[in-house]
């Protein structure tokens, strides 16, 4: 058993210790308690499991490789009161270290277990500037130190950029020495603050600046004062093993898409006009406060169709659903409308010329293996031929900007395996292909049946659950072999990462990572995972998300839809 103790000051922190302590212990079962060691042998606490008496123990399950007890304590010996963010960067640091001293593993990711790590890297640029950096901004988290640093440019510019320095890669140009510096700057920041690893630190400064250079493009900049729609379409034809997402067998429920698309209708008439008094009153930013003119239709930035897979729907209803977000949304200023159709079994000709005749820009055509065993094992019914057909019929229809999504770390899956599905990919050159960790997701079936599939995973010889193998070190597991070949791939594509979020319990404690030829990124990613602005959604399983920014200051507002079907449709019976 793992028993971590958590001061009862530091309980606050209490999500932030269980994340880091996860990263160290992947996919142990946790019981946090207050403070006591619950129920080890022969202490007085034996057997009263129940009695929650504390705050604070990480309990790990027999059969792990910690099935003999750990405890963690006297890790933290600093400041218990004052600034929460400084205590809670000392904290986890310090806890970092205790873990990493313990198990003798150090983490690619150190201390940063939240989900959008890019931000931290984005705040080094100032937008304005394109390819500039915020130097000395007051509220950067380095603003100072990078300022001071910064000096060292002067030096670095007179000196020659030889071979072997971080500054070997920059052309003997000021703008590209400068950037150099800076990049070496922040991430000698980032690694003193995070402990993050150089491979880490390298993709988030790249990551950062990419995306910063997408939102400065002419049609984009002006993304604040504007927000993407969401449209949610909850059916697909079977469930993934993984799937954590509101999806209904279209087989069963296939009798509600009428009522469904009637109810999306009368959503977006009534929501509409809730919008335009929002907007009237200088929302979604509250910082823009000019009146705008009465808008008959939604005039978003992007336009997304999810779920589920919306091409689930049979062609009658998906041109019924096309023409009404064409009656409620005005694509004049959208730079993408984008669909996912993920899944190759549910799209047809007839399916791709409907898209075509609505104006969608991009489309996702998701095989996440190329292995047939794999995709009959995760519950996918569909071929590893019909990702090829349908991605071909696609592009012979004229579609220019199609995605595909790739998962690693699936069950029974090694380095080879995924070689293979990336060759598949590499023959087809998608124009962006995201590539996820597989991540472990209390909804998911996978979840449910954990121990069977954990028993999978052993006998395929992947170790310890999902590839977490505990006592190999980070960056030189099968797994991150298998995340440095699809970056391989995305190089050769011409495919540059330009948006990366993390979740709770990934294969390897890893990332999800989008790539995406210049132009063809999807900027409705880069708006959610970054949260830049305002997203409305419409349909069930969607988030109202809106965003306000005072003085450099930013709240998002988060309003989550229904997540049934039924429920839904039932709360708008009576309009
Ligand atoms: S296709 Fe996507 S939404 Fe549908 S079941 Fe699979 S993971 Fe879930």
């Amino acid at each position: 058993m793992i028993y971590v103790h958590i001061k009862k000051e530091l309980a606050k922190f209490e999500t932030d210790i269980r994340d880091l302590c996860l990263a160290f212990f992947p996919l142990q079962n946790l019981n946090l308690g207050t403070g006591y060691i619950i129920a080890k042998k022969g202490t007085p606490f034996n057997n009263k499991k129940n009695l929650n008496l504390g705050t604070g123990y990480i309990i790990a399950k027999k059969g792990t490789p910690f099935e003999n007890d750990i405890i963690v304590k006297d890790y933290y010996t600093g400041p218990l009161t004052g600034d929460r963010l400084t205590i809670k960067s000392e904290l986890k640091r310090q806890l970092y270290n205790h873990l990493s001293k313990l198990t003798g593993k150090t983490l690619l990711w150190g201390t940063l277990t939240g989900i959008r790590p890019v931000t931290i890297a984005t705040k080094f640029f100032d937008l304005n500037l394109g390819t500039g950096y915020i130097i000395d901004k007051k509220g950067t988290p380095f603003g100072a130190r990078i300022a001071r640093a910064y000096r060292l440019y002067g030096r670095a510019m007179r000196a020659p950029v030889s071979l072997g320095t971080p500054f070997e890669n920059a052309k003997n140009d000021k703008l590209n020495i400068k950037n150099a510096v800076c990049d070496e700057l922040i991430k000698k920041e980032l690694k003193k603050e995070y402990y993050i690893s150089d491979e880490k630190a390298d993709e988030l400064i790249e990551i950062a600046k990419n995306e910063v250079q997408i939102l400065n493009r002419n049609e984009i900049k002006d993304y604040k004062d504007m927000y993407s729609v969401y449209v949610g379409v909850p059916f697909c034809k079977s469930t993934c093993l993984y799937c954590s997402f509101t999806s209904f067998n279209i087989e069963k429920f296939g009798k509600y898409v009428d009522d469904y698309l009637e109810t999306l209708e009368k959503d977006f008439a009534t929501r509409i006009e809730k919008i335009r008094e929002s907007e009237n009153k200088g929302c979604p930013q509250i910082s823009n406060n000019i009146p705008r003119p009465q808008i008959q239709k939604l005039q978003p930035l992007t336009l997304y169709i999810g779920g589920g897979t919306p091409t689930s729907l049979d062609e009658t209803a998906f041109e019924k659903m096309l023409t009404i977000i064409d009656k409620y949304v005005d694509r004049s200023k959208c730079v993408e409308y984008t669909v996912e159709a993920g899944r190759p079994d549910t799209i047809t000709k007839e399916k791709l010329l409907i898209m075509k005749r609505h104006g969608v820009t991009r489309i996702s055509i998701n095989p996440q293996t190329f292995n047939q065993k794999t995709l009959d094992l995760i519950g996918r019914k569909h071929t590893v031929k019909d990702v090829v057909e349908k991605f071909k019929l696609a592009r012979s229809l004229g579609f220019d900007n199609i995605n595909m999504d790739i998962i690693l770390g699936l069950p029974n899956e090694h380095l080879f395996q995924v070689l293979k599905t990336l060759n598949g990919i590499r023959k087809l050159k998608p124009d962006s292909f995201t590539v996820h960790s597989l991540a472990l997701k209390r909804a998911a079936r996978l979840n449910f049946e954990l121990d069977s599939w954990t028993k999978n995973y052993y006998l395929a010889g992947l170790g310890n659950r999902m590839m977490a193998k505990c006592y190999i070190p980070e960056g030189k597991r099968e797994i991150d072999k298998m995340f440095k070949w699809s970056r391989r791939l995305a190089d050769f594509l011409h495919l540059q990462p330009y948006y990366l979020y993390r979740q709770k319990n990934m294969a390897g404690n890893l990332e999800n990572v989008g790539y995406a030829k210049l132009g063809k990124e999807c900027v409705y990613n880069i708006m959610m995972m970054s949260e830049r602005h305002t997203v409305y959604g419409f349909g069930t399983a969607t988030t109202k998300k809106i965003f306000y920014e005072n003085d450099g200051s930013k709240r998002i507002e988060s309003e989550e839809g229904y997540k049934s079907v039924i429920d839904y449709c039932k709360s708008f019976e009576t309009i």
